[in-house]
């Protein structure tokens, strides 16, 4: 077991926070948090301190719970604080997508994202979703990035075959069969992956036996579920037309 010693401001419910003033955390060798610990309310006899295998004194500054970042893309930190000076499809146009681009390089692609994430953790993003670009071995790479370095995270490979310039396209048949290739590879990841992958066969295979629609991951999940998949995120007004020509079967989720 390890201690941390601090205030400690943590929420115990939705809608409820506790802050501890002279208080401990204390987790075991996995990093898993065992208990909260209230040095002004429980003994701190120096038995109680010996068990702990490092104890870190924190006290003066806060110990809060890692930040959750909901929404963010990845690549995009390579020019973090420049082009505030245009709307967001022009934006997207001058500054997104030429830098994006770059990212079929592999090693520019790592270079870039071990600083993106190391900068999230430093400023105490321990869970994030990211967006990474339309190219898989990128995306391959910032997986591998944030496993070493032990985040959380949702990957997302971003699938664009339209609204964007030639040398940052994707044909739709070979860019689905990316996004599917790459699902496939980050389940591999995690036993709870593996197990998804095996269920997700087994089901298929039980629901329709002889359909070709089960071939693939996504396409598992679509016959599996019944859903789509796609989702258009629709981010400003401007952006209304755009996503307005999609067909009438992808979602749109407001973010406005
Ligand atoms: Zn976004």
């Amino acid at each position: 077991m390890r201690l941390i010693r601090g205030t400690v401001i943590h929420s115990i419910a939705f809608g409820e926070i506790q802050l501890v003033e002279d208080g401990g955390l204390v987790y075991d060798n996995n990093g898993t948090i065992q208990q909260i610990y209230d040095f002004s309310k429980q003994a701190t006899s120096p038995e109680f301190l010996a068990q702990f295998k490092q104890v870190d004194d924190f006290r003066g500054k806060l110990i809060i719970p890692g930040f959750v970042d909901a929404h963010c893309h990845a690549p995009q930190y390579v020019f973090t604080g420049t082009g505030m000076d245009l709307p967001l499809l022009e934006w997207l146009q001058k500054y997104t997508f030429p830098c994006e681009a770059k990212f079929a390089n592999e090693e520019f692609a790592r270079f870039a994202y071990e600083k993106s994430i190391q900068r999230h953790l430093k400023c105490g993003t321990t869970f994030a979703s990211y967006f990474a670009t339309i190219h898989n071995s990128a995306c391959k790479i910032l997986v591998e990035v944030i496993n070493q370095v032990g985040q959380r995270a949702f990957v997302g490979k971003v699938s664009m075959d339209r609204n964007s310039p030639d040398f940052y396209i994707e044909d739709t048949q070979e860019g689905g069969e990316q996004a599917e290739e790459f699902v496939q590879f980050v389940l591999q990841q995690t036993e709870t992956g593996k197990k998804f992958l095996e269920d997700l066969e087994l089901v298929a295979k039980k629901v329709s036996p002889a359909n070709e629609e089960c071939g693939s991951p996504l396409k598992k999940i679509r016959t599996v579920s019944g859903s789509d998949v796609e989702t258009t995120i629709v981010v400003k007004n401007n952006n209304c037309s755009s996503s307005a020509g999609l067909p009438p079967k992808v979602r749109s989720v407001s973010l406005d």
